[in-house]
């Protein structure tokens, strides 16, 4: 059963309530903020190996632009962008994930031209735009990580609903590009753990290890045993074990991204994907300033704003306990 390595998760919902919003608000603030950080940061380095990394910057540990998109210093790309498109669609619909609403903003976010595009994304999208269906057949290639990226939205409204209902929205968003075991499992893990770093006390990173321990138990493929996995590619099971073992040596935020981004490979994803679990954890106070500085401030803002947006339907916080889904 998809979700059962987290059967205490699963058995006990969060419950925060309206007095912990603003706690929780600063926790999913922080999450958006750290994902785009994360995305900001690693961007510069993308593609390239670790080898590469350390001649061109030394240690990679500011917001400097450049890489292979000549971007601004700041500037974010599709792993924030797809996100403020979901978290758009799922505002729009008073706080539900819809698999049609979230394949008309990917859609529509597509024909902006942005600035990058994964392969299985840009022929989910095409097939929607042909087919009218937000889902495409079950396929073992479309395991990339680009579900995963782009899944803090849904972590954040779905947050204190019963887990079958997370794993729902998580697969109605998921499945408009990817639809794959291994694409699943991983925004499973990845929106547990920003969950559980959302509900759980600020700081200590020892709670997620255990449930990175407990996913890596049914899903073997994902562990972070052995040696450092450096330059992983867009393949989800590579790219969850540099976040993985990023995150289980991290003795803060900006540790956890420096080492992950300083990997190489696909940084800006894996930069995208700790930084939301980092920062969900660890909340704004533990944000470097000087990477705040340098963030685009017209995405600050929007992150910002959808970020507590999100948190405020959550059924932890709003007590909710209708469906969190629409067809
Ligand atoms: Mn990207
Ligand atoms: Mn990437």
């Amino acid at each position: 059963m998809p979700g059962d390595w987290l059967a205490e998760h699963a058995a006990a919902p969060p419950r925060i309530g309206p007095e912990g919003l603003d706690a929780a608000k600063d926790r999913a603030v922080a999450a958006f903020l750290g994902l785009a950080l994360g995305d900001a940061l690693g961007a510069t380095v993308e593609f390239l190996t670790p080898r590469e990394v350390a001649a061109f910057h030394g240690t990679h540990k500011d917001i400097v632009g450049g890489g292979w998109l000549h971007l601004k210093p700041g500037r974010v790309t599709d792993d924030t962008e797809m996100s403020l498109a979901l978290g758009r669609a799922i505002l729009d619909h008073g706080g539900l994930v819809s698999a049609r609403a979230a394949a008309q903003a990917f859609s529509a976010w597509m024909s902006k031209k942005p600035v990058d595009i994964g392969h299985t994304v840009r022929r989910g999208i095409s097939s929607f735009r042909r087919s009218g269906l937000p889902w495409v057949a079950d396929n073992p290639m479309n395991g990339g990580n680009g579900a995963a990226m782009r899944c803090l939205p849904v972590a954040l409204a779905t947050f204190g609903a019963p887990w079958e209902q997370v794993n729902r929205a998580l697969r109605l968003q998921g499945h408009v590009t990817h639809s794959c075991g291994l694409a699943d499992a991983g925004m499973e893990v990845v929106a547990a753990l920003v969950q559980t770093a959302l509900a759980g006390p600020s700081g200590g990173i020892a709670e997620l290890s255990r449930l990175v321990e407990r996913f890596v138990a049914v899903n073997p493929d994902f562990s972070p045993d052995g040696k450092p996995q450096t330059d992983p590619s867009g393949f989800i099971v590579p790219t969850l074990r540099a976040v993985f073992q990023a995150l289980m040596q991290a003795r803060g935020f900006e540790d956890g991204l420096v080492d992950v981004v300083n990997r190489g490979g696909d940084a800006d994803t894996t930069g995208a994907i700790l930084g939301m679990i980092l920062g969900a954890r660890c909340g704004t106070a533990a944000l470097p300033k000087r990477w705040l500085k340098k963030l685009d401030p017209a995405t600050r803002g929007v992150c910002e704003a959808q970020a507590a947006q999100l948190i405020a339907f959550a059924p932890a916080i709003s007590g909710r306990d209708r469906a969190v889904t629409v067809e």
